[in-house]
């Protein structure tokens, strides 16, 4: 069975094509980040506007690569995510799939993350405990199976991508800040300045960032008045970072231990930090899995391959569903709806 993805939630236009017996057979994206950047954020009708012209030639080219006329099925992204961007996907997914009189399925965002890994050769078995770290979300999720979602712990605030992006605007980072921000930090040294690990030590599996954010932008100031933020910016950067990693990688070992967890994925866009990665191989005592790094980031192969784990919820074509929120543990495993 072949399976096309479609991603639109938000400045990421991507489409793939997964085959139940062979794999991933073809996948592309375009990033809207240059259309976006001069505002120093995504601006909705932007993104909507360009998924349009994006989309069919994406698709096209995708079934190209992968050999194929038309897939067995339509998997789509109808959320959680920008309505308008969402609508895309999913209005064109379904536009096709009744052209072709092929189903369609449609796939929550962070499902897509979170099944990111399943792409991979050596793919995680269930159950495990997933860290999903992207621009919007911050989750510890146990994973039972497919749809067998118990959300352990979520931000209170700030998601873990978004602190990024924020501290990187304040240290004059171009948009979109996280990766830039990452590769500042390699000059600098994660303990120049001390920052606070937020609700480590404090029992339960929330995450708050949005102290830290405050905290980095007092040194900020700080530095600013002294006339030394120049030289201090790479420290900032690295002790931010540090702050972050620490505080992701104490609260998912802790989740791990407590629920009896062996295996972790880690996957969302910060899933793509090396430092993240460095500390959780060297201080956690089991597997971890992750997507390789272009899957860490909004995709179309994630929503493929999600689609491919769900083809008992194919549905006939003609509901366009686009859901501005949308609870990762209101989902139910495939067939079960
Ligand atoms: P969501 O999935 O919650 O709807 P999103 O789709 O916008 O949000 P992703 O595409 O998964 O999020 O990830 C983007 C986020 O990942 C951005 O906040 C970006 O700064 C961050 N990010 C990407 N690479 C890195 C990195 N190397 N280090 C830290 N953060 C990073
Ligand atoms: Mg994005
Ligand atoms: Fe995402």
């Amino acid at each position: 069975m072949q399976v096309l993805g479609i991603e639109t939630s938000c400045d990421e236009t991507g489409a793939a094509v997964f085959d139940t017996e062979r794999g991933l057979l073809a996948q592309s994206l375009h990033s809207q980040v240059d259309l976006h950047a001069v505002y120093g954020g995504v601006v909705p009708e932007i993104a909507s506007r360009d998924h349009i012209r994006r989309l069919l030639p994406l698709v096209r080219e995708v079934l190209s690569n992968a050999g194929i006329e038309r897939p067995d099925a339509v998997a789509y992204t109808a959320g959680p995510g920008l309505v308008g961007a969402l609508m895309v996907g999913s209005g064109l997914a379904n536009g096709l799939a009744l052209a072709w009189q092929v189903p369609v399925i449609s796939i929550h965002h962070m499902e897509g993350h979170l099944l990111a890994p399943m792409l991979e050769d050596e793919a995680p078995a269930f159950p495990f405990l997933a860290l999903l770290v992207s621009g919007g979300h911050t989750m510890l999720v146990g994973v039972a199976g497919i749809g067998e979602y118990t959300v352990l712990g979520t931000t209170l605030d700030d998601a873990a991508g978004e602190a990024f992006d924020k501290t990187a605007k304040l240290l004059g980072l171009p948009y979109p800040g996280g990766p830039a921000l990452a590769r500042l930090a390699v000059a600098g040294n994660p303990d120049a300045i001390a920052l606070p690990r937020p609700m480590l030590n404090r029992p339960g599996h929330d995450f708050s960032f949005s102290g830290l954010k405050t905290a980095v932008m007092l040194a900020v100031r700080k530095a600013e008045d002294d006339g030394t933020l120049e030289q201090q910016r790479a420290d900032i950067a690295a002790s931010f970072q540090e702050a972050v990693v620490d505080t992701l990688v104490g609260k998912t070992i802790r989740a791990a231990k407590e629920q009896g967890f062996q295996r972790v994925v880690i996957a969302g866009g910060v899933g793509a930090n090396s430092r993240l990665r460095e500390q959780l191989a060297e201080r956690f005592s089991g597997q971890v899995f992750y997507p390789r790094l272009e899957f860490c980031t909004d995709n179309g192969a994630m929503i493929a391959v999600a689609g491919a784990c769900r083809l008992h919820d194919a549905a006939a074509p003609g509901s366009i569903a686009a859901m501005a929120r949308w609870r990762l543990d209101s989902l139910s495993p495939p067939g079960a709806i």
